[in-house]
């Protein structure tokens, strides 16, 4: 494996520090990364501001065929990419893991690459024309989590960069290596500055979100850090996008077919070992299926392979980190001392690494914190319902409002209840499932603001009107 650097004003920049990223399969360091500190934020900063000028004044058409070159550029490191996010996070090479994580990558630096927002002219007459453009907001700090960490550094700078906008990007201290990497290959392609990579943690963090030159924060992490980021950025009222944390419920309505849709529910539950934003972490079930229901997803969920993403058998790898592991192995005891049974899993084996067994909680209820938190992990709880009615109530009443989803015979009628879910993506008979050019994003406190298509776009962006009089 070769070495990691932060790279700043498109150079390696040196640091005294370093950091062990931990493997989660069996705590081996996968490397020494190093260190950022809050003077590299400041040079960072001056660098991404610097670049701003030239890079915010190219054509569109030069700025595209960066992010097209950037995109190749990733496509031919498919491999390198894929395994080291496999070796700092745990997802496995086989089923929608770590590949799909690099070819996501490809395919959002593509589709965003083909996005534009043309100026609007609103009055063209003998009096007078107007005319309304968009233009690049400045530079952009971009704060990403550990679970699918070069897919959201993605998100978050393509369509920067396609605007005009420049970066600093702090990836998570659990997960910085693919992120360090992506953003080295891309300065084979970009001027220096454009894309800049500090690593930290909080610190580091509240240093860029505070910074007086930064004019936006793009931020995906939990809840609790993205009000903080808020706080932070009011100070010089930095725009804003914030992607906070779910807690997505499903509803499987009366009558359902079970069997064609234990797939599905499976990858929606279960992706990414559920350590992802809007997957299905609560399920509501109707009384008279419950049984059924909890049974044949049991069994369904037993037979999927568990171990080291890097072997090809394997469909889930382990929770990605100790603090993760901890998080998810309390709110299952506490489901337990509270009265609901582990159908399957539940007992992690005392061996090294961060091995969670896949588990459904059978009598689960609302008052569980296995239900009320969101647990990001390989656990899901079903809850039994009377009506449906009473199930979208119950599905609502969090202040969450990531994603949501209504599974049942009939698509028409399930995608009826599906749209009074509050939450920002509503699915139907799937959950989870994101398309470049669909808008992604929370409601109540799941987020502010939307990824993704021209909507994503313009996040990056302040409206300027020129008004001439004739
Ligand atoms: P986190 O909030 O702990 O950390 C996210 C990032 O913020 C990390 O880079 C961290 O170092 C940094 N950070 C920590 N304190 C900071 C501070 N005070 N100021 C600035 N930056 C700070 O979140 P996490 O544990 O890495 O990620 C898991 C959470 O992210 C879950 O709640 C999950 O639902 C959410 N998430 C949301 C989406 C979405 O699109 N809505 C996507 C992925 C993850």
């Amino acid at each position: 494996m070769t070495g990691f650097s932060l790279t700043i004003g498109g150079r390696a920049a040196p640091t005294t520090k370093t950091f062990n990223v931990l493997n989660p399969v069996d705590e081996s360091v996968v490397a020494a990364c190093p260190e950022g500190t809050v003077a590299l934020v400041d040079e960072a900063v001056a660098s991404a501001r610097k670049a701003f000028k030239s890079w915010a004044a190219l054509p569109d058409a030069e700025r595209v065929a960066k992010l097209m070159a950037i995109a190749d550029l990733i496509e031919k490191h498919h491999p390198e990419l894929s395994q080291l996010i496999t070796r700092e996070q745990g997802k496995t090479q086989s089923g929608p893991g770590a590949n799909l994580e690099v070819g996501g990558a490809v395919a959002w630096t593509r589709a965003t690459a083909s996005l534009s927002l043309p100026e609007q002219t609103i009055q063209d007459d003998a009096q007078g024309k107007i005319v309304m453009r968009r233009k690049p907001v400045g530079v952009v700090a971009s704060i990403t989590p550990w679970n699918w960490p070069m897919m959201i550094a993605v998100w978050h700078i393509m369509p920067a960069l396609r605007v005009g906008c420049t970066v600093v990007i702090k990836p998570s201290p659990f997960t910085p290596l693919s992120t360090l990497r992506m953003v080295e290959l891309m300065n084979q392609v970009l001027p220096p500055g454009v894309i800049n990579a500090v690593t930290g943690g909080a610190d580091v963090g509240t240093h860029l979100v505070n910074h007086p030159d930064v004019n936006k924060v793009v931020f995906t992490g939990s809840i609790a850090t993205g009000k903080k980021v808020m706080e932070g950025a009011a100070h010089t009222l930095k725009r804003v996008t914030l992607e906070l944390g779910g807690n997505d419920a499903g509803i499987i309505l009366p009558g359902t077919n079970i069997d064609p849709l234990l797939e599905k529910l499976f990858w929606g539950c279960f992706i990414n070992a559920g350590q992802t934003c809007a997957a299905l972490k609560r399920l509501y079930v109707h009384e008279s299926q419950y049984e059924e229901v909890v049974q044949k997803f049991a069994a369904y969920v037993a037979k999927i392979p568990v171990g080291n993403g890097l072997d090809p058998q394997n469909l889930i790898g382990p929770v990605a980190n100790k603090m993760q592991y901890d998080k998810v192995s309390g709110l299952v005891e506490d489901a337990r001392n509270s009265g609901a049974k582990i159908v399957v899993g539940g007992n992690p084996d005392k061996k090294p690494g961060y091995f969670y067994p896949l588990t459904v909680i059978a009598e689960a209820t609302d008052g569980m914190r296995v239900v009320k938190e969101e647990q990001f992990g390989p656990v899901i709880p079903i809850v039994k319902y009377k009506t449906v009615e009473e199930a979208l109530t119950r599905a609502n009443s969090l202040d969450v409002g990531l994603g949501g989803s209504v599974w049942g015979n009939d698509p028409q009628e399930a995608a009826r209840y599906a749209s009074q879910l509050e939450c920002g993506t509503a699915w139907v008979n799937q959950h989870g499932n994101l398309h470049p050019m669909a808008p992604f994003g929370g409601v109540k406190c799941s987020g502010i603001g939307v990824e993704f298509n021209v909507d994503g776009l313009k996040e990056y962006t302040t409206v300027q009107v020129v008004n001439v009089a004739l």
